[in-house]
């Protein structure tokens, strides 16, 4: 690939707090969640082609990065489809050669193909100049994937119904709080969504007001009103399978992590900490002692948002 257009960064997302609600008709399932970007990206590289949407992904550390041969090569890709269906939507005559770099562990329950598609939609819409504004951008991303409406607000929101419902939420502060630290932890498996929600039978609501406290601690950086208010209905399902993960959770809470929950579906999990150093006091601790593999990284998270994008745009 030769000289690149645009670069942006796609972060992957963990969910403070995710509520299965009921089964619909059509089989997908109500949830209810709180969704924050962290600093954990894949790098989109992005360059106009003339005609074709071409979508290759290429992995920095494959050692550290598993499942990457689950990556469809390129028109089942997420970033292809969410760029084809932008470019039918808009009636766009030209193509992209995109270079997705793979960081986020594929099918590890932290978005990381919804991220690269909306990281995708958001940076070629500037470069195609087509102009969509932020209500069509999500309407597009919400027919890509579920998580994509979501990571496209790029910030911390509360999503309901399949996913496609977004609300902002509104950090109202006087100044910035502190910033807040995870470790995040891969088994170096990946774990179906599909597979969780069909195994998930008991319908696991969550206490009373406990989604309204992680939202006052996230807007206060009260982190460890935070460690009262996690909450995933997906997490029993998934450590019953998959007893490794009950171990990185335990193998985290012992490294020194405040408070341990699964990202999204998994396969990952994530521990908070107190801040930037206690974080990667954590993650030097991690596998430690442990006899399993287990890879571990040092995000921040991102409430405000990030998606960064850096030049050239052509004018
Ligand atoms: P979710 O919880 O949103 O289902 P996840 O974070 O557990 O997702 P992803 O890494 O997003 O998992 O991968 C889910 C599936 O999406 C993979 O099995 C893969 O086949 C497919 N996929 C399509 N495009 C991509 C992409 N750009 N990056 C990763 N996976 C992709």
């Amino acid at each position: 690939m030769c000289a690149t257009d645009l670069t942006v960064e796609a972060p992957a997302k963990i969910n403070l707090f995710l509520e299965v609600l009921s089964m619909r008709s059509d089989g997908y399932h109500e949830i209810r969640s709180l969704i924050v970007p962290v600093s954990l990206c894949d790098t989109l590289y992005i360059e106009k082609a003339d005609d074709e949407v071409v979508t290759e992904t290429t992995v920095v550390d494959p050692a550290v990065v598993s499942g990457v041969s689950q990556i469809p090569r390129s028109e089942d890709n997420l970033v292809t489809r969410a760029a084809v269906l932008l470019r039918n939507v808009t009636g766009y005559g030209g193509g992209a050669r995109i270079r997705i770099e793979k960081r986020i562990p594929v099918q590890g329950g932290m978005g990381g193909g919804s991220a690269d598609a909306a990281a995708a939609l958001k940076a070629l819409n500037e470069l195609w100049q087509t102009g969509l504004d932020d209500v069509e951008l999500l309407k597009i991303g919400g027919q890509v994937g579920s998580d994509v409406p979501a990571l496209l607000a790029g910030r911390a929101v509360i999503v309901t119904g399949c996913g496609k419902t977004i609300e902002h939420i509104f950090l109202p502060r006087a100044e910035r709080p502190r910033d807040w630290w995870v470790v995040l932890a891969n088994p170096g498996f990946g774990v179906s969504t599909a597979d969780v929600y069909s195994r998930y039978r008991t319908i696991l609501t969550s206490p009373d007001g406990i989604l309204k406290n992680m939202v006052f601690a996230l807007a206060d950086g009260d982190i460890e009103l935070a460690t009262q208010s996690l909450f995933n209905s997906l997490e029993r399902t998934v450590l019953a399978k998959y007893p490794l993960l009950q171990m990185i959770a335990e193998e985290l809470r012992r490294a020194g992590a405040i408070g341990v929950m699964l990202c999204g579906s998994g396969a990952s999990m994530f521990g908070l900490a107190r801040d930037e150093l206690h974080a990667h006091d954590i993650a030097a601790r991690m596998g430690g002692t442990a006899d399993f593999d287990v890879r571990s990284w040092v995000a921040r998270i991102l409430p405000d948002g990030v998606m960064v994008a850096h030049g050239p745009l052509e004018a």
